[in-house]
């Protein structure tokens, strides 16, 4: 289990507790005030940083430990992330009571481009997305959100996943949940702050991937797929198959995806 499990499971895995849903924790007056600013701060703010954060890692070849502590306190504190597989995903959208599609605001920020794949739910009658300013991207207040249902939402999220979308959860203010992300590694804030200056502001997911040897051909494709470099499908003693290093997988189940043999399935990280 990760450290968010530790600290806000109850026992759980924590994206499973029904306590870091609760309207209790939406009712604080300070998760309010961050809600209304969050666009502004976590994502223009977020890039200028990583800007800066970039040139750093660049000359030294990592960030100073305490820059990086910083950086890791800050996002536990505010908005951090976990990768997970589509079928937790699903599980976690489908006991939403509402659920809205919103534009991406990563993708926003990078090239002023709408693509609507992030998603917030709510677990009550009092959704925290209506608190959101929507003139980040340039729209009404009451412009920008679409109602689905939670089926269309998955499916819409599995379509992404063919093409090659990593599914995450975030945190606004710790340890309320509020919203769902289908990233890019090129486009994502997250993922470009992990290949720019290796900070990792998500946990991986609770599952790893394993390949059945038997099963596995050596084609390389899940190689190709995984964004986070954890395979390895060249050739070893004269043999291909697929190898997977647990400590760099994510769990995000790319491979699992492109696999035709099915010889690659998601088991429990612990
Ligand atoms: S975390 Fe992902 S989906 Fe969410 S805003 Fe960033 S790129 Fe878009
Ligand atoms: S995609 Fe499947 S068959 Fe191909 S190398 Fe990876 S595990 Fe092996
Ligand atoms: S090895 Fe598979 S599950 Fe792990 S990060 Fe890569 S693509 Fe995702």
């Amino acid at each position: 289990m990760c450290q968010f499990c530790t600290q806000h499971g109850d026992g759980k895995i924590w994206y499973k507790n029904a306590a870091n849903y609760s309207q209790d924790l939406l009712a604080d007056l300070e998760r309010r005030k961050y809600i209304e600013n969050f666009l502004s701060s976590a994502f223009s703010e977020g890039f200028q940083t990583l800007g800066r954060l970039e040139t750093i890692f660049r000359k030294k070849g990592k960030l100073p430990d305490a820059v990086k502590a910083a950086m890791l306190k800050k996002a536990k504190a505010e908005h951090f992330g976990q990768v997970l597989p589509i079928e937790e995903i699903a599980d976690v959208v489908t006991r939403a009571a509402t659920i809205v599609r919103m534009p991406c605001a990563c993708r926003w920020n990078i090239a002023k481009k709408e693509e609507q794949c992030c998603y917030a739910v709510s677990y009550g009658p009092e959704a925290w997305y209506n608190d959101i300013d929507m003139s980040y991207f340039g729209k009404a207040q009451n412009e920008g959100l679409e109602t689905l249902s939670a089926e269309a939402a998955v499916s819409q999220m599995r379509a992404m996943e063919e093409q090659g979308a990593v599914h995450t959860i975030w945190t606004m203010m710790t340890p309320f949940i509020g919203a769902i992300c289908n990233c890019r590694p090129e486009d994502c804030l997250a993922m470009l702050t992990l290949s720019r200056t290796a900070v990792e502001t998500m946990e991986r997911a609770e599952q790893v991937a394993a390949v059945d040897a038997s099963l596995c051909t050596g084609c390389g494709l899940c190689e190709e797929a995984c964004h986070f470099q954890a395979i390895d499908s060249h050739k070893r003693h004269g043999m291909s198959h697929a190898h997977i290093d647990p400590s760099k997988c994510f769990g995000c189940g790319l491979c699992r995806r492109v696999c035709s043999a099915g010889a690659i399935t998601m088991i429990s990280r612990s």
